[in-house]
């Protein structure tokens, strides 16, 4: 039985241990010219010790739609190099030696051919001398530090450039082979048969050496149809499909195998390969095929010129075939405009649990067995491929509506309710797919494939084991993220996000007791923008972690000034929001440290919030984290408590001290009697555990006050002062660091305020 861990699964884009194998939105993954431009989007690996360094690297080539793994060198044992086969590496020249040279090694796999990966060298400003060690050792080229933005980008560009010039020669490399291939045939070969027909007449020539293939004479000036006499039975059709398509101008070369009894009565095995002549319009004329007794033998391919052709594994076509098919369908129904086709993109859902739980080898049998399955219900016009991976694409030309299209997919789907028999058991598999339908609309093949794409991620995220179809919602969302992508960049370059503050008080004594600081992008024509509005693509970026530090960085400064000036007590101090993957980071008590000693602050002067998702989903690394922040004096608070983790045994295991009660309860608390209930509860559970409960979202003085009644320590919202930027936050200072009651001293204020504003 496959298992089903919801947790591990490439397709979710989830981490491999500490690794981040970040999947841009539309997920390439290694595909050559996919995308909206010419470029080539590459597989890219990047090693070094700095995170940062990974992180700017990492997402530079994310935005650029890239595929990045990214680690440090103690994880690189847990990554498949020659799986991954990276285009693009960019390595730390600082990394052990032995580490680094077997890795470039590794890299270069084929010592005599160009290579195949452009190996990058992170290292600092150097001499000549050293950069030509550097190349020496077998890096193409050095990206200096520190590392510049604009300078990494324009060598990451010199070097797509580069990659794009392999992956012609590639394709040069291919069609020379099919050249090949056709001169063969037209020689003729010793043992082989030619086969020459007329396709529009039938009309068949057959060179002399049939009659050795076929141990008897052979009718040279025959037909097709006769011909197809001599093939067994249970062939038979399948090679009359194949021809017919050939004939449609849906295929224009034909591989295959069939069997054919010799005049003596036994049967023989043949290999079939041919290609089309076309006239000048492109119109099918003639078949011409080479064909070859394989019985004694019948796996003796030609496998380096026929994997250019069919992937190895599963003998479907392979990429260089797809993305022809994908080009003449798509010049097809340009041309005609009634010929609409559509690309089916689907994945194995969870594949990577099979290979991490059942081995590889397991893994490989089941791809087998679903591409046997795949074919069985594909038309012979449909070109199947094994895109890569656990991915395959279906080319289906002449379907004629979505409808079409969604009736192969409900068939493919359909295929998957039988379960596989792997190594003796039964196992089920699923997939998701995704479905491009052509329209005059898109302008090049491969965005057919990239939209596909997309919509096997949107069936991925509704759930698995189901189809969607690429619509204009999605194309809206794709570009919108892509922007955005783009602009946060841009921003985080430019340092265009500041902290703006929002009071926090405490109930007992009405005073203020700090800020909690929320960041704030000051957007060039947008204006500011909420975190909520970017700050889960800027963490999927990898790119949180340097706002984040902005922010805190720009808050810390500001707070040691405000402590001095209004010395109010105890002193005012603020609290941070940590990403995911800013508290993932082993330096972040260091990073806090020097930040603390630069503004002159102590560790109490400042409270992290983080999650309890983020701490239940890390706790080992939680626990080490904790520790040091504790030794700092830092204090931490539980963010929007009571919206994630089930289990409350975390509590005590982990030193927090305050619970903050998230919006939804305390915006509803009033009419919501289980909501209230909620709020109730929490405030116990803090009280008997001896942590801090803060509410957050108060928006009305019956929440208020109902808060202070359930003993809630510290509240913050609306109703007493929205987030607002240092300049306002310096003026609240300014008119209540004298009062012996911050609240009310506030709320008066901003009665007064409302008065004057109404009375004007
Ligand atoms: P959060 O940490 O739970 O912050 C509270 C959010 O509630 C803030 O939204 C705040 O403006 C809003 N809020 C406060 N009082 C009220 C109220 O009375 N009514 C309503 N409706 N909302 C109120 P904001 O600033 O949009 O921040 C949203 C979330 O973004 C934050 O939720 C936090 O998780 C995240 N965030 C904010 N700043 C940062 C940052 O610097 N780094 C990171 N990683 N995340 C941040
Ligand atoms: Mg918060
Ligand atoms: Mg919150």
């Amino acid at each position: 039985m496959i298992p089903s861990d919801s947790s591990a699964n490439k397709a979710e884009r989830a981490p491999k241990g500490n690794l981040r194998r970040n999947d841009p939105p539309d997920a390439q993954r290694g595909r050559n010219a996919a995308g909206g431009d010419q470029r080539p989007l590459l597989r890219c690996l990047v090693v070094s010790h700095d995170v940062d360094v990974r992180s700017l690297v990492e997402s530079m080539l994310k935005v650029r739609r890239h595929t990045v793994t990214s680690c440090g060198p103690d994880e690189l044992d847990g990554i498949d190099i020659d799986g991954l086969a990276p285009q693009l590496a960019i390595i730390d020249w600082r990394l052990p030696d032995r580490l680094a040279l077997d890795l470039i090694g590794r890299l270069h796999h084929d010592p005599g051919s160009a290579p195949t990966c452009q190996v990058l060298a992170i290292a600092e400003e150097n001499s000549g001398s050293e950069a030509s060690a550097i190349l020496d050792a077998g890096y193409c080229d050095v990206l200096s530090e520190p590392l510049e933005p604009a300078a990494v980008e324009a060598r990451i560009r010199v070097h797509e450039q580069i990659a794009g010039q392999f992956l012609r020669l590639e394709k040069a490399f291919a069609d020379l082979h099919q050249s090949h291939e056709r001169l063969l045939i037209s020689c003729g070969g010793q043992a082989d048969g030619m086969w020459d027909a007329d396709l529009r007449t039938g009309e068949l020539v057959l060179s002399p050496e049939w009659d050795k293939l076929i141990g008897g004479p052979v009718d040279r000036q025959t037909t097709v149809d006769r011909w197809l006499d001599l093939v067994d039975e249970e062939d038979r059709d399948r090679i009359r499909q194949l021809i017919d398509s050939v004939a449609r101008g849906e295929l224009h070369s034909l591989e295959g195998h069939y069997r054919v009894f010799r005049a003596d009565g036994a049967s023989r095995r043949l290999l079939v390969r041919g290609e089309t002549v076309r006239d000048g319009a492109g119109e099918t004329l003639r078949l011409v095929c080479r064909h070859t007794d394989v019985t004694e033998d019948h796996l003796a391919f030609d496998e380096p010129r026929t994997n250019l052709l069919i992937d190895p594994l599963t003998r479907l076509a392979s990429r260089t075939v797809l993305l022809d098919r994908l080009r003449h369908a798509f010049a097809r129904a340009s041309r005609m405009k009634d010929k609409p086709f559509a690309v089916l993109f689907f994945d194995i859902d969870r594949f990577k649990n099979v290979n991490d739980s059942l081995g590889h080898l397991v893994g490989d049998k089941l791809l087998m067995a679903i591409a046997d399955r795949v074919r069985s219900i594909c038309r012979p016009s449909d070109t199947v491929c094994r895109f890569g991976g656990d991915e395959f694409v279906i080319v289906a030309e002449d379907v004629e509506s979505v409808r079409d299209a969604t009736s192969i997919a409900g068939r493919l789907h359909q295929e998957f309710q039988v379960p596989f028999t792997l190594d003796g058991s039964e196992a089920y598999a699923t997939v998701s797919t995704g479905i491009a339908m052509w329209h005059p609309g898109y302008d090049k093949p491969e965005n057919l494939l990239r939209d596909a794409d997309n919509a096997m991620y949107r069936a991925k995220e509704l759930g698995r084991n189901r189809y969607a179809v690429f619509d204009e919602k999605m194309h809206a969302e794709v570009v919108a993220t892509l922007e955005l992508e783009n602009d946060l960049r841009r921003a985080v370059a430019r340092k265009e996000f500041l902290p703006f503050y929002q009071p926090i008080i405490s109930l007992d004594r009405g005073n203020l007791v700090g800020f909690e600081v929320l960041a704030r992008w000051r957007h060039p024509t947008r204006g500011l923008v909420r975190p909520t509005e970017f700050i889960h693509v800027a963490e999927e970026m990898g790119i949180a972690v340097q706002i984040d530090r902005l922010v805190a960085e720009e808050a810390c400064r500001q707070l040691r000034p405000w402590q001095v000036q209004y010395r109010l007590d105890p002193p005012i101090s603020i609290s941070l929001n940590i990403s995911t993957t800013q508290f993932l980071q082993l330096e972040l008590v260091s990073r806090i440290d020097h930040t603390l000693r630069q503004s002159g602050l102590y560790g109490r002067d400042i409270k992290l919030e983080v999650t309890e998702s983020v701490l239940m989903e890390n706790t080992e690394h939680a626990t080490a984290m904790l520790d040091q922040l504790s030794a700092l004096d830092i204090g931490l608070s539980i963010d929007d408590f009571g919206t994630g983790y089930s289990s409350l045994a975390y509590l005590k295991r982990f030193e927090i001290d305050s619970l903050k009660i998230d919006y939804s309860f305390v915006s509803r608390m009033i009419e919501d009697v289980d909501s209230m209930e909620i709020v109730r509860t929490i405030v116990d559970l803090g009280r008997n555990l001896g942590k801090t409960t803060i509410a957050e979202g108060v928006e009305t003085d019956a929440q208020l006050e109902c808060l202070r009644e359930l003993g809630v320590d510290q509240v913050q919202g609306f109703y007493i002062a929205r987030p607002m930027p240092a300049d306002q936050a310096a003026e609240l200072l300014d008119r209540i660091h004298l009062s012996r009651n911050h609240l009310q001293t506030i709320l008066v204020d901003r009665l007064v305020e409302e008065q004057n504003i109404d009375l004007g």
